[in-house]
C-alpha cells in the first residue's frame, strides 16, 4: 500500500471513529433531555428509574496521567452558564482569570467537553438523595470536583455535598469560584460552622482575579491564586503561599485534598499563569496598575 493510500485509510478510519463517538454522545444527550422534559422543580416528580437513569449518564473520570494522576474527578463544564458569564466578563478585564481558562482552551476535546456538559445539566437540575448518589462509582481515595467548569447553582452544590457524604472513604477537593452557589448549597444542607463540615472534603476557593487572592469565606480550606509571572508568584510563595506551579498533585502530596482542615486562616496556594509572552506582559501591567490603585486608595 502506498503512503497516500495509508493516509487516506487512516483518515477514513478516524472520521468513522468520530462519527460513532458523536452518535453515542448525541444518544446520551437525547436520553437526558427526554427525562428532564418531564421534570418539575428539582425532579421530585421523576420516577426512581428516571433518576437512576440520569445518574448513569454522569461521567466520573479516572485520571491515569496528567496533573491529577491517581485521582477521580466529577466535572462541570466551562460551557456552563457561570463560566460563560465569567469568560465574557474577562473581555473587559484581563485580570479575570476565566479569560485564560485552560479547560475552555481544551474545548476541542469534544468527548470530554460534551460529557462534562451533560454532568452540569444533570447535577444542576435534579436534586438527588445521598443514597441515590452512592451509585456513582468512585473507587479511590481522592476525587476532585470541577477540574473543568464550576458549580452552576445551589442544586449542584447540594448534590456535590451529598456525594461527599455518600462516599466517606474518598477525600474530595472541591474547587469553586461561584461562591454564592456553594454558600447557598451549604446553608440548604444545614452546614453552619466549620465543625459541621464533613471531614472528607476540602474547599479550594479559586480567586477570580489574577494576582489577587479571594477574600476567605467561612468554609474555605484554601485560596488558590494564579499570579501573572514568575516574580509575583515567587513573592507570594515567599510570603507563605504553598507552591503549586503546575506540578503534578502526586508530587506535592495531594495537598488540596489531604491537608489538615484550617483552624484560623486558609492555606494560600500560588500558581503562575500559563500563557504566551504578550498575555503575560499585559496581565503583569494590569496587575501593577491595580496594585498602585489600591495603594493610592489606602493612603
Ligand atoms: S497545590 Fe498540590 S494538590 Fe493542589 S492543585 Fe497544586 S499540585 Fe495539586
Amino acid at each position: 500500500m502506498t503512503t497516500k493510500n495509508t493516509n487516506n485509510a487512516s483518515k477514513l478510519a478516524n472520521e468513522k471513529r468520530l462519527a460513532t463517538m458523536r452518535a453515542n454522545l448525541a444518544a446520551l444527550e437525547k436520553r437526558c433531555e427526554a427525562i428532564l422534559a418531564d421534570m418539575t422543580g428539582t425532579g421530585e416528580n421523576l420516577t426512581q428509574q428516571q433518576r437512576a437513569d440520569l445518574l448513569m449518564l454522569v461521567n466520573v473520570a479516572y485520571h491515569d496521567s496528567g496533573k491529577i494522576e491517581g485521582c477521580f474527578s466529577i466535572d462541570s463544564c466551562a460551557a456552563c452558564d457561570f463560566c460563560q458569564h465569567m469568560i465574557a466578563s474577562a473581555a473587559d478585564n484581563i485580570l479575570v482569570i476565566c479569560g485564560s481558562c485552560y479547560a475552555a482552551a481544551d474545548a476541542w476535546k469534544e468527548a470530554a467537553w460534551r460529557r462534562h456538559k451533560l454532568n452540569a445539566r444533570i447535577m444542576s437540575s435534579v436534586l438527588f438523595t445521598v443514597d441515590e448518589l452512592k451509585a456513582l462509582l468512585i473507587p479511590g481515595q481522592l476525587c476532585r470536583f470541577n477540574e473543568d467548569g464550576d458549580t452552576v447553582n445551589t442544586t449542584m452544590a447540594r448534590n456535590y455535598l451529598r456525594i461527599v457524604i455518600g462516599h466517606p472513604h474518598t477525600n474530595f477537593g472541591y474547587w469553586y469560584k461561584n461562591a454564592p452557589a456553594v454558600a447557598a448549597g451549604l446553608a440548604a444542607e444545614g452546614y453552619k460552622t466549620r465543625e459541621d463540615l464533613p471531614a472528607n472534603v476540602r474547599f479550594i476557593h479559586s480567586s477570580l482575579l489574577i494576582g489577587f487572592p479571594a477574600a476567605a469565606l467561612w468554609f474555605d480550606d484554601a485560596i488558590f491564586t494564579v499570579y501573572p509571572d514568575a516574580e509575583t508568584t515567587a513573592a507570594a510563595i515567599l510570603a507563605g503561599a504553598h507552591e503549586c506551579n503546575g506540578r503534578r498533585c502526586r508530587a506535592c502530596g495531594y495537598t488540596c485534598y489531604l491537608h489538615a482542615r484550617r483552624q484560623e486562616k486558609p492555606l494560600h496556594i500560588a500558581e503562575v499563569l500559563r500563557c504566551n509572552k504578550a498575555r503575560r506582559e499585559a496581565a503583569r501591567a494590569a496587575y501593577d496598575a491595580k496594585k498602585a490603585q489600591i495603594a493610592a486608595l489606602a493612603g
